[in-house]
């Protein structure tokens, strides 16, 4: 990035009915390395505006046809990029708040010294290049961050069809006659297909929140359901770690129909209950909802609660816990799988139903995840 003391020869506008002070101040600016053009009031500056651009127009106050307050107010509805300063004498009727309120960058009092001019001129310019380059950077910013999401969609899209084929054809293959230790190879490549799947799957869900290309699926549901489709898949992983799953529905809440995205809900859920899984050795886990608000007649804050008797997060890894490609565990000592992106993804889909994650845990104690999600109620 260029500094703000960068030279950059800007292009300057004066408006003022006084032939001597207007040759002046056109003097002062071009001798400061600017490039100047002059008119004699404000209806002259907005014919001139209509065909030229400018970056700064140094406008007098009272003028025939047009005065400075009115001209200033179509340059910022017109011409929001050019930044103006007004010229004026202590007898106006506009005072500085007026002219700074109606959107003016300075205001110099007539009679006015050349340092004091140059000063006032030289500062709003500054602030004028330091926002063009803020802007830039913005831009940038934001495009290469565009092309990276393109990137990683177009990427775990192409992975994915060849991935399809891999799963599918072990599957096969695992079905087949074969030795023992072919079986248990075939099984090992099953294993590792499995985890690239999940991680294409999971860059792939990122990139499409973050690209915000994933679209809301609002439906009617039950909470009852939500569960069921979960425990699919979770209650097996649990089981065979001899954990126990415990559902508590508020009463409020069990039967009643919900209207929301029913898909964002499993997609959470599922996340921090496969974590509470992976992360637990023996023990149970606590999985509540509650209703903490009545927002409105027909719509309510629920509050999810996820609580393991895992081994729990160091408080120092917590604060970046929710933070893509983060993993409390050391990478040399790491035991669990993983890519870090089921909880950026969490707290991505969270603010999708309007909510906050946030989580409780203490090293060896287990750990508890809270979110909560505005619903309507049917
Ligand atoms: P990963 O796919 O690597 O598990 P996540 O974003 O889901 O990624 O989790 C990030 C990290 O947070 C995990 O690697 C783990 O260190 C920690 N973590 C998440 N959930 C739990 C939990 N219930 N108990 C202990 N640690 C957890």
């Amino acid at each position: 990035m260029k500094t703000i003391e960068s030279k950059k020869n800007f292009k300057i506008l004066v408006v003022d009915d006084d032939d001597a002070l207007r040759g002046l101040i056109a003097n002062w600016v071009t001798s400061m390395g600017h490039h100047c053009e002059t008119v004699e009031d404000g209806q002259k500056a907005v014919d001139y505006l209509s065909n030229t651009s400018c970056d700064l127009v140094l406008t007098d106050m009272i003028m025939p046809n047009m005065d400075g307050m009115q001209l200033l107010k179509h340059i910022k509805e017109k011409h929001t990029d050019i930044s103006v300063i007004v010229l004026t004498g202590y007898s106006n009727e506009y005072s500085y708040v007026d002219v700074v309120q109606a959107g003016a960058a300075d205001f110099i009092t007539k009679p006015f010294m050349r340092d004091e001019f140059s000063a006032k001129l030289d500062r709003v310019l500054k602030e004028r290049r330091l926002l063009e380059e803020l802007r830039e950077s913005k831009n940038k910013a934001e495009a290469s961050s565009k092309a990276k999401t393109a990137f990683l969609n177009v990427i775990s899209h192409e992975l994915k069809t060849p991935m399809n084929g891999i799963i599918g054809f072990t599957q096969l293959l695992s079905e087949a006659e074969l030795p023992p230790d072919k079986k248990k190879y075939v099984k090992m490549v099953s294993i590792s297909a499995d985890r690239l799947m999940k991680f294409i799957s999971q860059i792939l869900d990122f990139s499409t929140i973050e690209s915000g290309k994933n679209d809301m699926k609002i439906c009617h549901f039950h909470l009852g359901n939500v569960f069921e489709e979960i425990f699919i898949t979770a209650k097996p992983k649990s089981e065979k770690k001899g954990i126990v799953l415990n559902l508590e529905i508020a009463e409020v809440l069990s039967g009643k129909l919900l209207f929301g995205d029913q898909l964002v809900l499993v997609q959470i859920l599922y996340n921090l209950i496969d974590n509470a899984i992976k992360f637990t050795d023996y023990g149970s886990i606590e999985i509540k909802v509650k209703k903490v608000k009545e927002l409105c007649k027909d719509t309510i804050e629920l509050q999810f609660s996820i609580k393991d008797s895992g081994c729990g997060i160091d408080p120092e890894k917590q604060g970046a816990i929710f933070d893509p490609f983060t993993q409390a565990e050391e990478y040399m000592t790491r035991k669990h799988e993983g890519a870090g992106l089921g909880l950026a993804i969490c707290a991505k889909l969270v603010s999708m139903v309007s909510g906050k994650i946030w989580l409780e845990s203490s090293l060896g104690e287990g750990s508890t995840f809270y979110f909560t999600a505005k619903m309507k109620v049917a």
